[in-house]
């Protein structure tokens, strides 16, 4: 028997496709869906912990996507009778009065493993069952389901391989076990992969609901960070990235289908310049505008009807990637943000310096490898792996600054910020996370090697555009008077290196 009236919360699910919370709360007569933009995810705030520091939580090119995909939903919900309710303000005191005000049995919500995000959904939890109304969690944010690990949470491998054999070997079993060709397994429980689910038919918005509200503007979410917003993309940024499920399933057409980029995604992976080296869905997976269970079906489908090689293989072997921190997150929790880290490491003399941190945040270090990249993230919100990589090993395993502020910078910029892939990483290449090996790059070999021409460091540092590639990379090594002859000088056109990478990286 269906309860009389739900609300629906959307958080980081901003789609209708495959969307569990949205359709659990379609089950009910009456729905309202609902959205708090909540304070704490935006302005200065303290990291917390020992050696706590200030960060923005939320910088222009996040708030502005994630506004976008706010206006794309509310769009999609007004086409199907619906809306979207939004508030600025904590869910745990939005909710309840707008369950008060339309007398709701229940709320939906898609859970997240992480600490901060956790902690908000127990404080809804509590202040709603003050009021009666029951709270229903769903887990939709990743490839494998919570409930179809092979193994307990706390059994779950720290190292990525060996996760990941576990989880394609149970896969695999479950296939061979499958009925074959008009089995009709794999909704739900399947270690195969669960199947996106099916757009639900949400009821029109109830007559009693409150207001759908305006949505603020990116200036009114991040002050005065509006230079770096929407109003000025830069043309040399790989994608606008516009916000939304529609201009997500569109990404998704165009990468796999029009462009038929997926057949050579392994090969073009490590690129740097241009829309199509990687596929670029990580803000609107972040942001759940888009689902990794339909990526992956879109997938099998490319296989299907085109070709199934190591490319297509290595997409969804990424994806993985980005279910194991989740887990990592699920199983360690907090502890991921501690300057030790998961492995509790102290031998590491961690420093703090603010001068070289800025230089380092504002693509000023003098290495320009490091620097490109860094101006890229500033103008556009995004960075290719192998730049955050490089950028990430500067900060911590070169300079040896404490490497959580370095992810709390990229968390401020990435317009693909997510906790759990973002800290993750940084602890992984600061050697404190999910490998025991060195993570530390040689930002030289590695600049030499993925930007030969230097193409993308000239891109982003057009002051080196006159030297040639070996130069544009080291440009510590012009004379005096190669300086003078490219029209270069060290320390005026271009920073000295703040550091010797022969020395840092021994
Ligand atoms: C220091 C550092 C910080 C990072 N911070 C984030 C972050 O905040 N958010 C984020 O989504 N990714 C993060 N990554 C992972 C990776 O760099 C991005 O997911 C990737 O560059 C996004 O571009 P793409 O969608 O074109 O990736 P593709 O190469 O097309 O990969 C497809 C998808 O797989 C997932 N993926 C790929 N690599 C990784 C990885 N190493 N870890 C987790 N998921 C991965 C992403 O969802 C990505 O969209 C970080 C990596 C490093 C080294």
């Amino acid at each position: 028997m269906s309860e009389p009236t739900s609300l629906a919360w959307f958080r980081r699910d901003l789609r209708l496709h495959d969307n569990e919370a949205l359709a659990a709360a379609c089950d009910a007569d009456r729905v309202v869906p609902v959205y708090c933009l909540d304070p704490r995810e935006y302005g200065d705030r303290p990291f917390g912990g020992s050696d706590s520091f200030d960060f923005e939580k939320t910088g222009a090119h996040r708030a502005r996507f994630r506004l976008e995909s706010l206006s794309d939903l509310r769009s999609s919900l007004r086409d199907r009778g619906s809306d979207l309710v939004v508030r600025e303000g904590r869910p745990e005191s939005v909710l309840p009065e707008v369950a008060d005000a339309v007398d709701a049995d229940f709320v939906t919500v898609h859970t997240h493993p992480t600490p901060e995000e956790s902690s908000v959904e127990a404080a809804v939890e509590r202040a709603l069952g003050d009021g009666g109304v029951e709270l229903r969690r769903f887990w939709g944010h990743t490839l494998t389901h919570l409930d179809d690990l092979p193994m307990a949470l706390s059994e779950l491998p720290d190292t990525y391989t060996t996760f990941r054999k576990a989880v394609e070997s149970a896969a695999e079993d479950t296939d061979e076990s499958d009925g074959g060709a008009g089995d009709e397994s794999t909704d739900a429980g399947d270690p195969a992969g669960r199947d996106p689910l099916p757009e639900p038919t949400v009821p029109p918005l109830p007559g009693d609901a409150p207001a759908a509200g305006d949505l603020p503007a990116v200036s009114d979410l991040v002050g005065n960070s509006v230079a770096e917003s929407r109003s000025a993309p830069d043309e040399r940024g790989v994608l606008p990235f516009d916000g939304g499920e529609t201009a997500a399933l569109d990404r998704v057409e165009s990468y796999i289908w029009a462009g038929d980029h997926l057949r050579e995604y392994k090969e073009t992976r490590n690129g740097l310049l241009g829309a199509d080296y990687s596929s670029k869905l990580s803000p609107w997976l972040n942001e759940g505008c888009l689902s990794p269970r339909y990526v992956k079906a879109e997938v099998d489908r490319y296989e299907d009807r085109r070709v199934a090689n190591d490319s297509t293989y290595w997409l969804v072997f990424e994806l993985r990637w980005r279910d194991f921190f989740q887990f990592q997150f699920a199983k360690h929790g907090s502890d991921f943000f501690r300057r030790e880290g998961i492995r509790e490491r102290t031998d590491i003399d961690w420093r703090s310096d603010d001068a070289q941190f800025e230089r380092w945040a504002a693509g000023e270090t003098g290495v320009p490898f490091v620097d490109a990249n860094m101006r890229e993230l500033n103008a556009t919100g995004y960075m290719s792996n192998r730049g955050r990589q490089n950028a990430a090993s500067f900060l911590a395993n070169d300079l040896r600054l404490d490497w959580r502020r370095g992810a709390a910078y990229f968390e401020t910029r990435l317009v693909d910020y997510d906790p759990a892939s973002n800290y993750g990483n940084w602890a992984y290449i600061a050697g404190v996370g999910n490998d025991s090996r060195d993570r530390s790059f040689d930002v030289r070999w590695q600049a030499n090697r993925y930007d030969e021409d230097a193409e993308y460091v000239k891109t982003w540092l057009p002051e080196l555009d006159a030297l040639p590639a070996e130069y544009a990379h080291e440009p510590w090594e012009l004379s005096e008077d190669e300086q003078a002859t490219y029209g270069v000088e060290l320390g005026v056109d271009y920073p000295e290196p703040m550091v010797d990478l022969d020395d840092s990286s021994e």
